[in-house]
């Protein structure tokens, strides 16, 4: 752990801002010079997602001032998957504490595939974090409710929280998921087996698998994102989902596993926290500023969506958000 000395120190927010206003211009600048690539491959070990119409393509914004734009496909509806993970540990955090959920789950990278079952074993059952599907599945048990069923509707109103709206479960994908997840349930029992989980594994993978099923478009995953960005206000509602301090934590653990073992790389191009799910959606989020949602089925081998990927490192060059960036303030000094 860092050794930290916070207790009577309060936070300072200092973030810059947008730093160009023709958002829709520049949308649709990364949508032109990606819609042509067809490369990678839409995920079949959940057959319904096999279906997926791999040409649509669709990215959006929500500025923390509260405007939404939206170039391509963005009124097409997909399933959340693994980019529920960080709203549910948002949900989690504010609801226990940072310290508790922390402990129970942690927030360091496994370096290993989502799925991974080495990873719980590398570490003594702790699932490390709540992006990859062992710490996903735990988290589920860690928000408000007393069984299983009082947590999916804390989950689901949260999640409908932080879209502005109420989402609705895709009773397909839930079905196939349901139908196929023989390897979560034994990433449930492991966790089971260390006291990861506390109540029944096969209700903790089922309450994760309902919140992956939840249909958004990409302006739900934007506006989602931009209650992060906006200190946990949703910046079209009006709506309080969180405390500042929760979206700081969430946006730190997103950070550093929200790409899976290619969080690092992700970091060193694109520079800020994102996550990404096997439909093919992405959330990246700059605090302060507001989120992109960007949605092509085609992955990568680590189940990352090729056009997404390409279309949101664009923007955040464009629009600057990098996290990492900056300009000398006061000399004009040649670039070596
Ligand atoms: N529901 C999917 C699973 O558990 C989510 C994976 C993902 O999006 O990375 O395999």
């Amino acid at each position: 752990m860092i050794p930290t000395d916070f207790e009577d120190v309060a936070q300072q927010v200092a973030t810059g801002r947008l730093a160009r206003q023709s958002i829709q211009g520049l949308l649709q600048e990364a949508h032109d010079r990606y819609r042509e690539n067809r490369e990678g491959l839409q995920a079949h070990y959940i057959p319904a997602l096999g279906h997926a119409d791999p040409e649509h393509f669709a990215l959006s914004m929500a500025h923390v001032g509260g405007s939404v734009f939206e170039v391509g496909d963005c009124g097409h509806e997909f399933s959340l998957q693994s980019i529920s993970k960080m709203f549910v540990f948002a949900l989690a955090v504010q609801h226990l504490g940072r310290d508790e959920v922390r402990e129970r789950i942690g927030v360091n990278n496994t370096g290993l595939p989502f799925n991974s079952v080495m990873a719980i074993e590398l570490n003594e059952g702790r699932p490390m974090n709540a992006m990859v599907n062992a710490g996903a599945i735990a988290t589920t048990e860690l928000v408000p409710g007393e069984g299983p069923e009082d947590k999916w509707v804390a989950i689901h109103r949260g999640l409908s929280d932080f879209a502005g709206r109420e989402l609705q479960l895709d009773a397909e994908v839930y079905a196939s998921e349901s139908a196929a997840n023989e390897r979560n349930k034994a990433l449930g029992r492991l966790l089971k087996s260390y006291g990861r989980i506390l109540g029944d594994p096969e209700a903790a993978v089922d309450v994760y698998t309902r919140q992956c099923s939840l249909r958004i478009t990409t302006r739900d995953l934007a506006v989602m994102g931009a209650t992060l960005a906006d200190g946990g206000v949703n910046p079209v509602t009006g709506v309080r989902v969180l405390d500042a301090d929760t979206c700081r934590d969430t946006l730190a653990a997103v950070a550093a596993s929200g790409l899976y073992e290619r969080s690092g790389d992700w970091m060193f191009e694109i520079g800020i926290p994102a996550k990404s799910g096997v439909s093919g959606g992405i959330v990246a989020v700059a605090p302060g500023k507001g989120a992109l949602g960007a949605f092509s089925p085609r992955l990568d081998s680590a189940g990352n969506s090729v056009r997404g990927q390409l279309a949101v490192g664009h923007l955040s060059r464009t629009l600057g958000l990098n996290l990492f960036a900056s300009a000398p303030e006061r000399w004009s000094v040649p670039e070596r």
